[in-house]
């Protein structure tokens, strides 16, 4: 069996165009599906992300290194595949994206060859359904998705994080729910600001703070960590064991959160979760502008791992998630199920794909809008946004959001 072909299917994933409000990614999401083909008839299907259109461009550079190549050597391949490419520099997440969507396409195929699920493949379940977790901007949001089901929310910001929205949804769903806080950025706060951001959010029991600080400050993070009781998060902008290493050996974070669309692969993911496990440290992937095969590919991940915390999804995101894959996976009462079917359990369907050719893969910077700047600072663009206000941010009443 060898493999004869491999085809990319690039698609904007919802509405397109600069200033879209209906969209959570600006207009600019788009998913990059692969399909790898062998000579029996047998093929797998996988999928980068990190930056969609980009990815395309290297998974189409390494393609003639895969041709005629035995698809059952996953390992060996990835590691044909790394090194080939070695002399670009870091290879980071669209790297990470490329070897990713090659490398689960191949697990698929294996799981066919096999007639096993790929769960199967990487040493059985723990369980055969993964909880996830919802978006809430609101404690009405939050409390309407408590009672579909879901037993962690994550509230989402851009730049500093607003303790009294926090408390408000707290008090919404009761202490029996798990609650996130993101801070994602940019722009970042400042070291001294996320410490008091902390603190403030520390009475609220959060399961974790996910990127108060850029991933670029890991000292940062060693300092803020001895700074509060709070669990910290981080690493969805990070690829492979060697990018999750120092987050991981130094015990920067209580949740790493590889991405399963750009980590590397199914067995990147794996060893990083056996990294993390030896440190205690859980696996919560990220999700968000990840589409329907990467996170098929994290469930089966999960699946098999003592470490597995949550993933990240979206409680109802645009439509054509659920049509351009076959099944159309969605949560129920808070939990993913993991396909039993041999390989990945899912499928692309092309003709659905097709309708949504890409458009634009970046976005604008985060405005005004997004309380991520200050007044008078937004076209600046500064990365990190120390509070300059800090009297009306910090001062009496609490930590207040940028208005
Ligand atoms: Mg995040």
């Amino acid at each position: 069996m060898k493999i004869s072909a491999i085809k990319t299917f690039l698609m904007q994933a919802g509405p397109s165009g600069l200033g879209r409000s209906s969209s959570a990614f600006g207009g600019s999401r788009n998913w990059l599906f692969v399909r790898i083909e062998t000579d029996d008839g047998v093929y797998g299907v996988g999928e980068g992300s990190g930056w969609p259109r980009v990815v395309e461009t290297a998974v189409k550079d390494y393609a003639p290194l895969l041709m005629g190549e035995d698809p059952c050597d996953i390992d060996r391949l990835w590691h044909k595949l790394f090194l080939a490419s070695m002399g670009h520099g870091q290879l980071g997440t669209v790297g990470g994206g490329a070897l990713t969507a090659l490398e689960t396409a191949l697990w698929d195929i294996k799981g066919k060859v096999l007639s096993a699920p790929v769960w199967q493949l990487l040493g059985g379940r723990f369980r055969d359904s993964i909880p996830v977790y919802a978006h809430a901007k609101t404690a009405d949001e939050a409390r309407r998705l408590k009672g579909l089901g879901y037993g962690a929310l994550k509230v989402s910001f851009t730049g500093f994080a607003d303790p009294a929205l926090v408390a408000a949804i707290r008090g919404a769903v009761g202490p029996e729910i798990d609650l996130m806080v993101d801070c994602h950025g940019p722009s970042w706060m400042t070291f001294a600001d996320a410490v008091r951001t902390a603190r403030a959010l520390e009475p609220l029991e959060l399961l974790f703070f996910e990127d108060p600080l850029p991933p670029e400050q890991w000292e940062q993070y060693e300092r803020l960590r001895e700074a509060t009781t709070i669990p910290l998060a981080a690493g969805e902008r990070l690829a492979t064991i060697w990018g999750f290493r120092s987050l991981i050996e130094r015990e920067l974070v209580a949740v790493v959160q590889p991405d399963a669309g750009r980590a590397g692969g199914i067995s990147q993911m794996r060893k990083i979760a056996a990294m993390a496990e030896a440190h205690d440290i859980m696996v919560a992937p990220h999700s968000g502008s990840l589409g329907p095969i990467g996170e098929v590919a994290a469930l089966h991940v999960l699946a098999t791992i003592p470490n597995a915390l949550v993933l990240e999804t979206f409680a109802e995101d645009w439509r054509g998630r659920y049509e351009v894959v076959t099944p159309g996976l969605r949560a129920q009462n808070g939990l993913m199920s993991v396909p039993n079917a041999p390989g990945l359990g899912i499928d692309l369907v092309e003709a659905e794909i097709l309708k949504y050719p890409s458009e634009r893969n970046v976005r604008e910077p985060p405005g005004k809008c997004t309380g991520a700047f200050e007044f008078g600072t937004e076209r600046a663009y500064p990365y990190t946004q120390m509070r300059l206000r800090r009297a009306l941010r910090f001062g009496p009443g609490g930590v207040k959001p940028i208005v």
